[in-house]
C-alpha cells in the first residue's frame, strides 16, 4: 500500500474551526503526528487514534516521524495550528521530501484558518485592504531582516499582522515595531490584540500604537496583533479598514437605512 501524508491545519480553536476536509483526514488517518499540546486539544475528536507527539521546537522530528510512518504504507496526518502552510509544518515537510530521491508516498496539504483570518474576524474587518504578515520570531529569521520588513510594511501603509509578537524572553522586537510604526503612522492608529482566538480564555482588545506599551504584559506567544493602516478606525468593539467604497454615492442606499 502506498502511504499517504496529509498535512493539515487545525484552525485557531480546533473543533468548529477545522475545515471538513481536514476533519476527514483526521478521521481516515492511521496515525496522527503533532505538537503534543495540540494533540491533547483535539483528543476528543480522535478518541481511538494512534498519535505521536513531540515537544516545542521539535518540528523536524515530527516531520521525520510522519514521513517514516507514511513510508510504511500508513495514512498519516501531520497537524499544525491555524494553516499548516503559514509558519506551520507544510513547508518543512515539503522541503525535507524535496531533498530525497525515492519518495513513494502521496502528499496533500489541506488549508486551515490562519490566525490572521480568525483574529481579524474577532476584531471586525481590519484586513479589508492590502496587508502584510510578519512574524517577530527571530529563532529562524535574522532580527535585522524582520526590522527591514517592518519598516517597509509601515512605509507602504500596509495593515500589518504580527505573529509570534513576544515570548517570555523576547520583547525587544515588539518595542522596535512600535517605534518603527510610530515613525510612520499616527499615535491613535488602532491596534487589535487577540489572544487565544476561539479557545478558552480568549481575549480581544483594541488599543492604539501609543498605548500599546502599557499592554505588553498581556501579549504572549498565543497572541496576534493587527496594526491598522492610516484609514483604519474603531467603531465600538470593531476595528474597520475601509476598502474605499463611497457610502454617499447616488447609487448607495445607505441614507435610507
Ligand atoms: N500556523 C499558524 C501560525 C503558527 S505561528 C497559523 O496559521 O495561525 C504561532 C503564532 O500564531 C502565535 O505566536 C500567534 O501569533 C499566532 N496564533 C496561533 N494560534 C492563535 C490563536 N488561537 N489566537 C491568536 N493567535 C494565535
Amino acid at each position: 500500500m502506498k502511504g499517504k501524508l496529509a498535512v493539515i491545519g487545525l484552525g485557531p480553536g480546533f473543533e468548529n474551526y477545522i475545515i471538513p476536509a481536514a476533519r476527514q483526514k483526521l478521521d481516515e488517518a492511521d496515525i496522527i503526528v503533532g505538537y503534543h499540546k495540540y494533540l491533547k486539544l483535539i483528543k476528543d475528536l480522535i478518541p481511538d487514534k494512534e498519535t505521536m507527539g513531540t515537544g516545542m521546537r521539535k518540528e523536524l522530528e515530527r516531520v521525520q516521524i510522519a514521513v517514516e510512518q507514511a513510508d510504511l504504507g500508513k495514512k498519516v496526518c501531520l497537524v499544525s495550528s491555524g494553516d499548516a502552510g503559514v509558519y506551520g509544518m507544510a513547508g518543512l515537510a515539503l522541503e525535507l521530501l524535496s531533498g530525497q530521491k525515492n519518495i513513494n508516498i502521496d502528499i496533500e496539504i489541506v488549508p486551515g484558518i490562519t490566525s490572521a483570518s480568525s483574529c481579524a474576524a474577532l476584531l471586525g474587518a481590519p484586513l479589508m485592504h492590502d496587508f502584510a504578515v510578519i512574524s517577530l520570531s527571530n529563532l529562524l529569521t535574522d532580527s535585522d531582516l524582520i526590522k527591514k520588513r517592518l519598516i517597509l510594511a509601515a512605509e507602504g501603509d500596509f495593515v500589518t499582522v504580527l505573529y509570534n509578537p513576544k515570548s517570555s524572553k523576547r520583547t525587544a522586537l515588539l518595542e522596535d515595531t512600535v517605534k518603527i510604526f510610530l515613525g510612520k503612522r499616527k499615535g491613535n492608529t488602532p491596534v487589535g490584540i487577540v489572544k487565544n482566538a476561539y479557545r478558552e480564555s480568549s481575549s480581544v482588545v483594541i488599543s492604539t500604537l501609543t498605548e500599546l506599551p502599557e499592554l505588553y504584559d498581556q501579549i504572549d506567544m498565543t497572541t496576534t496583533l493587527i496594526i491598522g493602516n492610516s484609514m483604519t478606525f474603531q467603531w465600538g468593539k470593531f476595528m474597520i479598514t475601509p476598502r474605499g467604497y463611497d457610502l454617499n454615492s447616488s447609487a448607495s442606499r445607505y441614507k435610507q437605512l
